[in-house]
């Protein structure tokens, strides 16, 4: 069954009930999640979607959120006022499950990720009271999301906009692993020597088009206009990088800049996601690539991407249990096809490339992973959470949930 609420009190009508008859149920909201986790065989979807308000605080500092926002009518309600605030890179992820688990994108380097935007939240409770977060369980939601409750509402910072310039840079990359280690080794002479500005956001993609392309989804806020004078130099000295750049970047709005990936991907795929974190690419790493690059299946939309987190946002904090705050490159292998027959061959190829970056043990592989991109069975709670963030999240169970009511949420413990 699938359950539309439309506002919090229905909500807090419908979780008693699915309590009291153990009924199994999952919250849904963008339904991106790659591992089933918004959905529960022989129960109750509580599809989120239609809670997708967006109210602008007067000072215009920060907004209220409905529970089933998408991230592209979040973006564009506030553009109307000259507004943005960090998102995913796909218009179609729903922010909450995106902003509550870790939430890296576009301006997280300027602004920090999706859980550090947070600054309150609705929750309905296995009672079916609705509470407002004190700050242990604000503390809780940012990497923990729906651990204890159904998001309602978040109240979220948000940020004056200038200017913003966006777009792709492509670079064909044959030979494969010469043009892929050049990159690479240049890419991160350049950013040890003289990082960017945080008004620099890059997301990485090896692409297997025809030819297979380096991609870059390059991104550049400007909140005032003394910040538009390094974007042109940045742009350059990226497109000096490696042979015949092509690009597309140019003024753009950042409703517009998530909806490339969404035109990009196909919208029916079968396959799965692997995940692991980097300290950075190092030429071993850099290998790694170019190998699960030459050994994608044949003709398949698989390909091999990462997101980078540097910048202020990349120290201890004890205000979200989200612990990956050092330099660091998020690998995912998106191993997908659009032909049934050959999911296997893809999930073959993505494990393939997991283990082979795994083989490093020098210690350039960080412990925990990005936990909206592990599924359930290959948490290490530990690595991810550690040890303080682990007893936040055990605390707050055991006052919230103590039977469990929240036990198909993305974490558990
Ligand atoms: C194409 C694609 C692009 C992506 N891009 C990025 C990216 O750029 N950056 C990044 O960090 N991640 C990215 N992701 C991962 C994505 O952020 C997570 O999968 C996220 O959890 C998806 O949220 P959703 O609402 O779309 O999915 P859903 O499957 O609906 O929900 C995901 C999880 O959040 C829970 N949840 C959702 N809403 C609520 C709520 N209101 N209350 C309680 N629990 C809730 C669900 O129960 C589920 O466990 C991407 C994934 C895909 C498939």
């Amino acid at each position: 069954m699938i359950i539309r609420p439309q506002s919090a009190a229905d909500i807090s009508s419908l979780i008693p009930i699915l309590a009291k008859n153990n009924t199994p149920f999952a919250v849904r909201s963008g339904g991106h999640d790659m591992f089933n986790r918004s959905q529960v065989r022989d129960g109750v979807t509580i599809d989120m979607r239609d809670i997708a308000y967006v109210h602008i605080a007067d000072d215009k500092a920060s907004a209220r959120v409905g529970g089933g926002i998408m991230s592209r009518y979040l973006e564009e309600q506030l553009e109307a006022l000259g507004l943005t605030t960090p998102c995913p890179l796909h218009g179609a992820v729903g922010y909450v499950g995106w902003a509550t688990h870790g939430g890296y994108g576009p301006l997280s380097t300027m602004y920090g990720l999706g859980v550090d935007q947070i600054i309150g939240a609705k929750v309905i409770i296995a009672s079916g009271d609705v509470i407002d977060a004190d700050k242990e369980l604000l503390v809780g939601i940012r990497g923990g999301g729906g651990i204890v409750g159904v998001i309602a509402e978040l109240v979220i910072r948000v940020y004056p906009v200038y200017e913003n310039l966006g777009g792709v840079i492509q670079f064909p990359s044959s030979p494969i692993p010469e043009t892929i280690n050049n990159f690479w080794s240049k890419y991160s002479k350049l950013m040890d020597e003289t990082p960017p500005p945080p008004n620099l956001t890059i997301y990485h993609a090896m692409i297997n088009s025809d030819p297979p392309t380096l991609t870059m989804f390059f991104c550049w806020t400007s909140p005032s206009a003394q910040d538009v004078d390094g974007a042109g130099s940045w742009l350059q000295k990226i497109l000096a990088l490696a042979p015949n750049p092509t690009h597309t970047v140019g003024k753009t709005q950042i409703s517009a800049f998530i909806q490339i990936l969404e035109i990009m991907l196909p919208a029916t795929v079968y396959g799965t996601i692997y995940t692991l974190n980097l300290r950075s690419v190092t030429p071993t790493a850099a290998e790694v690539m170019a190998r699960g690059f030459e050994s994608i299946p044949y003709g398949t939309p698989s390909n091999i991407a990462y997101h980078q987190l540097r910048g202020a946002f990349t120290t201890p904090s004890s205000a979200s249990v989200f612990t990956a705050r050092y330099p660091h490159y998020v690998v995912e292998i998106i191993s997908l096809t659009q032909e049934e027959s050959q999911e296997q061959d893809v999930i073959r190829w993505g494990k393939a490339v997991q283990d082979d970056f795994r083989q490093d043990k020098t210690g350039n592989v960080l412990p925990g992973s990005y936990i909206n991109l592990t599924p359930a069975g290959d948490v290490d709670l530990d690595g991810t959470y550690g040890e303080e963030g682990l007893a936040v999240l055990r605390r707050l169970k055991a006052q919230y949930d103590p039977e469990n009511v929240f036990r198909n949420a993305l974490v558990r413990l």
